[in-house]
C-alpha cells in the first residue's frame, strides 16, 4: 500500500530523489510492521544494501524520525533501530458483541497500553463513542501524552463494515451502530482519523502479522463467539467485496428450517450455533447470559455446556467446508470468545469441514486456534491505525 502512495508522491519515478525516498518509506514501513529491528535484520527484510540501511538511518535518526540503541544479539554489537516515540502514538479499539478493549500503541505498532471493559447487551455508537474518547483520554493522560499526540485510530465493529463510508453495511445485526459514519462520529471525537473495519478482517491482521498465520498469504480468520464471522487474507490482503460484506460466514444458510436470524433470514449459522443458540441450551434461571458463561460451565465438566460447544463447532465447520470449496485457504484460524474451549470446539469442526469438504491432493487447511488470546482484532486495530499514517515522517530531512 506504501508503495503505491510513494509512486503517487513522486514526480520523477527513477530520479535519484524518488529512488532514495522510496527506499526511505520501504524502511518504515518494515519497522511499522515489525515494531524494532537491528540494522542487519532491516537490510536483510527491506532488500536494500547495508550501506544503504546505515546511511538512510544516520538520516532519519537525526532528522529525529528513528531512534538507535545499542544491543547484543547472540555475543555480537548490534544497532537496533526503531520508530521515535515523539513521532506520536496510535490507538486500536476492538468494539465486540459484549466487550470493548482498547490499546494505546507507538508509531511502531508496541501496545504501550491496554484496557478491556464488558459492554452491556445492546450497545449503542452516541454512548460507546463518548466511553471510547473518554478512556483514551484517560489513558493518554497516564502515559504523559496530550490528545493531539494521537495521530490515528483503528476501530473493529461486530458487524460487517463499509470500509469506504465507515458504516455498518447490513441491517439487523448491530441495531445501534446502524445509520451513522461511526468513522466520522468518532473522529470528530477525538480529532483525529479513524479507520472502521469488521472485526473479523482486523483479527486477520493480527492473526497474520503476529499471530498463528504469520507468513501464510491464503487463509481464514474465523470468529466463533457471541457471533461468528470470518475474516478472509486472500494473497497477503484482506478481501472485503463490493461493499464490505465478504466473510458474513455467520449468514450462511445451514437449516432452512431454523430459528429466525437477526438478519431476517432464516437457520443462519449464527443462528444455529451463535452466542444466542449456545445460551438457549440453559433454563433462563441458570444465569448463563454469556459465551463467557457457557465456556466457564464446560469448563466444570457440565455435559450441556460441552455438548453446545461441540455441536457449535461442527455447524461452523460444515459452514466453513463451503468457504474452503470457494477459496481454497492453506490454513484456518479460530478465534472469538468461544476459542478458549480449543479441542471442544475444534476437534468436532474439523471432523464436520473435512467431511463436507472437496478432496485434495493435499490434506485438508489445519484448523488451528488463534495465540494471541483474544487480542488478534485489537492489535489487528492498532495495525490498521499505523498503516493509515501518513508518510511526512518519511521525507522530514
Ligand atoms: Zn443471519
Amino acid at each position: 500500500m506504501y508503495s503505491a502512495r510513494v509512486a503517487v508522491r513522486n514526480p520523477t519515478p527513477g530520479s535519484q530523489t524518488s529512488l532514495r525516498e522510496a527506499n526511505r518509506a520501504r524502511l518504515i514501513e518494515t519497522l511499522k510492521a515489525h515494531g524494532h529491528l537491528t540494522q542487519v535484520e532491516l537490510a536483510g527484510m527491506t532488500g536494500l544494501s547495508p550501506a544503504t540501511v546505515s546511511n538512510i538511518v544516520r538520516e532519519l535518526t537525526a532528522a529525529g524520525v528513528l531512534q538507535t540503541r545499542y544491543t547484543s544479539r547472540s555475543g555480537r554489537r548490534a544497532t537496533e533501530v526503531r520508530l521515535a516515540r515523539q513521532a506520536g502514538l496510535v490507538a486500536g479499539v476492538h468494539i465486540s458483541a459484549r466487550s470493548m478493549r482498547i490499546a494505546v500503541a507507538d508509531v511502531g505498532g508496541t501496545v504501550v497500553s491496554e484496557h478491556s471493559v464488558p459492554l452491556g447487551h445492546d450497545h449503542r455508537y452516541d454512548a460507546e463513542l463518548d466511553r471510547v474518547a473518554l478512556m483514551l483520554a484517560d489513558m493518554l493522560d497516564s502515559l504523559d501524552a496530550q490528545p493531539s499526540d494521537l495521530l490515528s485510530v483503528g476501530l473493529g465493529l461486530p458487524s460487517a463494515v463499509d470500509v469506504a463510508t465507515g458504516r455498518v453495511a447490513t441491517p439487523g445485526v448491530l441495531p445501534g451502530w446502524e445509520g451513522v459514519s461511526v468513522a466520522d462520529r468518532l473522529s470528530r471525537r477525538l480529532g483525529t482519523p479513524v479507520r472502521v473495519d469488521a472485526e473479523a478482517n482486523l483479527g486477520a491482521i493480527g492473526e497474520a502479522r503476529l499471530g498463528a498465520s504469520r507468513g501464510v498469504a491464503t487463509f481464514a480468520y474465523v470468529r466463533v463467539g457471541e457471533t461468528i464471522s470470518a475474516g478472509l487474507m486472500l494473497e497477503g490482503a484482506v478481501f472485503r467485496g463490493s461493499g464490505g460484506k465478504a466473510g458474513q460466514l455467520g449468514h450462511v444458510t445451514l437449516d432452512e428450517k431454523g430459528p429466525i436470524c437477526v438478519c431476517g433470514s432464516r437457520g443462519c449459522l449464527d443462528a444455529v450455533a451463535g452466542g444466542r443458540a449456545l445460551i438457549a441450551n440453559f433454563p433462563e434461571d441458570a444465569g448463563v447470559h454469556r459465551v463467557r458463561d457457557v465456556l466457564l460451565r464446560a469448563g466444570r465438566g457440565d455435559t450441556t455446556a460441552r455438548r453446545a460447544i461441540a455441536d457449535a463447532g461442527r455447524a461452523v465447520g460444515i459452514a466453513l467446508a463451503g468457504l474452503v470449496n470457494l477459496l481454497d485457504p492453506s490454513l484456518v484460524v479460530v478465534g472469538g470468545e468461544l476459542a478458549a474451549a480449543d479441542e471442544l470446539l475444534v476437534a468436532p469442526m474439523r471432523h464436520a469441514m473435512a467431511r463436507a469438504a472437496l478432496p485434495g491432493v493435499e490434506a485438508a487447511p489445519d484448523i488451528v486456534v488463534s495465540r494471541l488470546g483474544g487480542r488478534a482484532e485489537l492489535l489487528g486495530a492498532v495495525a490498521s491505525a499505523v498503516s493509515a499514517l501518513p508518510l511526512q515522517s518519511a521525507s522530514a530531512s
